[in-house]
């Protein structure tokens, strides 16, 4: 066992404290159903005395997830309808998904993809792997390439590379993106090399970083993103709003305001999606389109992410506001314009 070796089982979190033994039993029926895992990292940060530990809440199982609610589904975003070969989810024509790997370092309680992720499971190599480069390779509509999983940087860094390198001898590619939770969860992963060995030659390069609470930035988590942007990679965030996580105006503030401090730019801010026995982590999309509007009134501009709904069943994602204009969908009206006070402007027709 290393510093780096995860938490894996309900035994491996009572021993180190995170579950107390009463609750063994209960756990071990979420942990059949879905993988658990917990890196020192995340295990460091997480508060064993305080049951609504926002950290904890994300990553120690809770008997609520053995409820399944009738519109949860297993595929809530559709990308099974969408992949060509195995590997890819090509939903929109100028940009592919590529799942390197099924495995992550932690498994998030409200993972949307919880029933595909888990450990075991071969990553893509040899054939596969020829042919999922050999279809990026004949379509040029693909602009963009998003490599996620599972999560990709549990890869070593001569993986990485690899795909790197196949990636740069396609011409159309312009564009690489990778998603990941590493930097935060197991920030140690991510030196100076690995963060070398994710650049495309000759294509701009992205990294999507995932955290959800402002105290996933601890120096560490700091340092590896640091190490990311110093690498010349221009990083994105992604974050999940999460009801007893995030979803309260002070904590999605000082959230958004640590990624910009650790010259991560807002990005996304998904709605949770339909993923089984996830239910008590949703809010409302009124409640979600009340806290986004309230961010606004009390962020910089840099800090504002855009508000996502992946529509179930594989329609894509939308932004879904909320709107400071209103009136002017009939030609010639005068439209009513919203500011951060709540006080309506009018704004004249064209
Ligand atoms: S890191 Fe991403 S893919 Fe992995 S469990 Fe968490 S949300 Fe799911």
């Amino acid at each position: 066992m290393t510093a780096h070796t995860p938490l894996r089982g309900i035994d491996a979190l009572v021993a180190q404290g995170l579950v107390v033994p009463g609750r063994r039993e209960a756990l071990e029926a979420v942990a059949e159903r879905y993988a658990v895992s917990v890196t020192p990292a995340i295990a460091a940060l997480i508060d064993p005395s305080d049951a609504a530990d926002p950290i904890a809440r994300q990553f120690i199982p809770d008997t609520a997830e053995l409820l399944t609610l009738p519109q949860e589904m297993a595929d809530p975003i559709g990308d099974e309808a969408h992949s060509p070969v195995e590997g890819v989810v090509h939903r929109y024509p100028d940009r592919a998904l590529l799942k390197l790997v099924h495995a992550c370092p932690v498994y998030c309680r409200f993972c949307f993809r919880r029933e595909m992720v888990g450990p075991g499971g071969a990553s893509l190599a040899g054939e596969k792997l020829d042919a999922v480069l050999a279809y990026l390779a004949s379509r040029p509509e693909i602009w963009e390439v998003i490599m996620t999983g599972g999560d990709p940087f549990i890869l070593s860094a001569r993986r990485v590379r690899d795909v790197a390198k196949r990636l740069a001898a396609i011409p159309h590619i312009k564009v690489t993106r990778w998603h990941t939770r590493v930097p935060v969860v197991d920030p140690e992963r991510v030196t100076a090399d690995y963060a070398r060995a994710l650049r495309v030659p000759g294509k701009a390069s992205y990294i999507a970083i995932h955290a959800n609470h402002p105290r996933e930035f601890t120096p560490a988590a700091r340092a590896a993103i640091a190490r990311l942007a110093d690498a010349g990679h221009v990083l994105l965030s992604q974050s999940v709003l999460l009801r007893g996580v995030n979803a309260d105006i002070e904590t999605l503030a000082a959230l958004m305001r640590a990624f910009v401090e650790n010259r991560v730019k807002p990005y996304y801010l998904h709605h949770p999606d339909l993923a089984p026995g996830t239910s008590h982590f949703r809010l409302s999309l009124a409640e979600g389109q009340a806290l986004v509007k309230s961010l606004r009134g009390h962020l910089s501009g840099l800090c504002q992410p855009t508000y996502i709904l992946d529509i179930p069943g594989g329609a894509g994602k939308i932004p879904i506001g909320p709107s400071f204009l209103s009136g002017c969908e009939m030609p010639g009206a005068e439209a009513q314009a919203e500011d951060r006070f709540g006080t309506q402007h009018s704004y004249p027709p064209a």
